[in-house]
């Protein structure tokens, strides 16, 4: 599996001269913002190469595809913000770290930060420069100087660089096995806009010995404070606490019922076959196929039997005997020798109705992937339980295994959120420079577009019932939470 991260930029403290704004786009809406493409001619956003229109872009160079992607972005956090200060960008494609098989499409942060202007609500507190100048309703420092520094990556989809992949320019989110570019850019975006801290993660000190906003509503389950409160060590301690980082905020933890999912998903193995195997297996979501939301497919489950050296893993369009076996069933095949795509097309084409796909190694299995002319379910498990209901499947009959798998789900936790329905925050151990701490964590479900690496099925949108990022920013200050609703008192 390659890893697509999109990694935060560490900005702090020096100011960005305004210069002369080539304006490239502009989205005016409640926030303007406005595009400044420091791109040299030639490259970039700038890059004249001819390109074909694509999913609702009109643009005929890569330059200009790039331009109308971003303005395309901008245009939703632009409707979705409120602001009389307008926003600039500062954006180019530059190479960024990167190998054949993972690599950081971008980065972006704040220019500046400031602290005690006019009406900031915390005292001796960091906030971004774009959510400072919406705040105090006025430019701070140079007027019309960058709020934003964003980059993406421009060997994307190269030799040596996720050379599988590359960039998606169209607006639709039919991406593919591409990166979407604008999902990439909202991204983006929402940590210049705020989605950060400004304190160092692995030292724990704060800049210039104040907290960020961010610091008010990170809260560590151990040392149970907020991280605006703690010590150095406890900060260090908490980044890395994988599941002991918890976000605060109010509107947050509002949304968190409609947003993740109550339970994670499992298969539930019953049926006169069962035997000792019978019981509820944790299993891990998929991006391919429709995604478990409650109890789904059910039926015979089945393994698929040997075609070719190594094709128990259903990497092969299944022969006659194996589509007898698949059809109307739940399939299990192994992870390796093919994509998880390719074992759920093949499964899919012999008629099953969904797959279970057993791990190679320790934990349970998330397969990944994109392929949207899936339309089955497909879980992951652990290798050990793979081995286990092989093991009670024996040697069926082809047609029926007497073990019924069901796809459904198990406990009373929010995916991605603590037993107090708190949204996690990405705390892995080790340290993950760019992504912890200032990301949702990696085990939302629904996927959440400030995780640290991109998946396939973002949709664009940024509020609930699908989306966590708008909520986040009402609560550092970016828009006041609509009152609750009061009941009038008739005369
Ligand atoms: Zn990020």
């Amino acid at each position: 599996m390659s890893s697509k991260r999109l990694a935060l930029k560490a900005v702090l403290g020096t100011a960005a001269l305004a210069g002369a704004l080539a304006v490239a786009g502009q989205a005016r809406a409640a926030a303007t913002i406005i595009i400044n493409n420091i791109n040299a001619p030639g490259v970039g956003f700038n890059d004249p190469t001819p390109a074909t229109p694509v999913g609702g872009n009109t643009g005929t160079t890569i330059g200009e595809q790039r331009l109308i992607a971003f303005t395309y972005a901008a245009n939703i956090w632009g409707a979705t913000l409120t602001s009389d200060v307008p926003i600039v960008v500062n954006a180019q494609f530059t190479p960024l770290s990167c190998t054949a098989t993972s690599g950081v499409l971008g980065s972006a942060g704040a220019t500046q930060i400031f602290r005690d202007f006019a009406n900031a609500p915390k005292p001796a507190t960091w906030y971004s420069y774009a959510l400072a100048n919406r705040i105090a309703g006025s430019y701070l420092g140079t007027l019309n100087a960058p709020q934003i520094n964003s980059n993406f990556n421009s060997n994307l989809g190269t030799t040596g660089c996720l050379e599988a992949s590359g960039w998606y320019y169209g607006l639709d989110s039919a991406e593919g096995a591409k990166i979407d570019f604008v999902a990439v850019l909202q991204h983006e975006m929402a940590h210049g806009l705020g989605f950060q801290t400004f304190t160092s993660g692995t030292s724990g000190a704060q800049n210039g010995g104040f907290p960020a906003i961010w610091d008010h509503f990170l809260f560590g389950t151990t040392a149970g404070k907020l991280w605006k409160d703690m010590t150095n060590a406890e900060r260090t301690a908490s980044a890395i606490s994988v599941n002991g980082l918890v976000w605060t905020g109010q509107a947050v933890t509002d949304a968190v019922p409609s947003v993740l999912r109550l339970g994670s998903a499992a298969v539930a193995i019953s049926g006169a076959g069962a035997g000792s195997a019978a019981g509820i297996y944790a299993a891990g979501d998929s991006t391919l196929g429709p995604p478990v939301l409650a109890p789904s497919v059910s039926g015979q489950l089945m393994p698929i039997g040997e075609q070719a050296a190594g094709t128990g893993s259903g990497c092969l369009a299944y022969d006659a005997r194996n589509r007898k076996a698949a059809f109307g069933n739940i399939v299990l095949v192994d992870r390796g020798v093919c994509t998880f795509a390719v074992k759920a097309k093949n499964a899919q084409n012999a008629g099953a109705i969904g797959v279970v796909i057993a791990n190679s190694t320790t934990g349970v299995l998330a397969p990944g992937g994109a392929d949207p002319t899936v339309t089955i379910p497909v879980l992951g498990i652990t290798q050990a339980d793979g081995n286990t209901l092989k093991a009670a499947l024996g040697l069926r009959s082809r047609a029926k295994s007497g073990l019924i798998a069901s796809f459904t789900l198990t406990g009373t936790q929010y995916s991605g959120a603590d037993p107090l329905g708190r949204a996690l925050m990405y705390a892995p151990n080790p340290f993950q420079s760019g992504s912890s701490v200032s990301h949702l964590d990696v085990s939302m479900f629904r996927n959440q577009l400030m995780e640290p690496a991109i998946n396939a099925d973002l949709t664009q949108s940024v509020l609930p019932p699908i989306d966590l990022t708008y909520r986040l920013f009402q609560d550092i200050g970016w828009e006041v939470a609509p009152p609750a609703p009061r009941a009038k008192l008739s005369r």
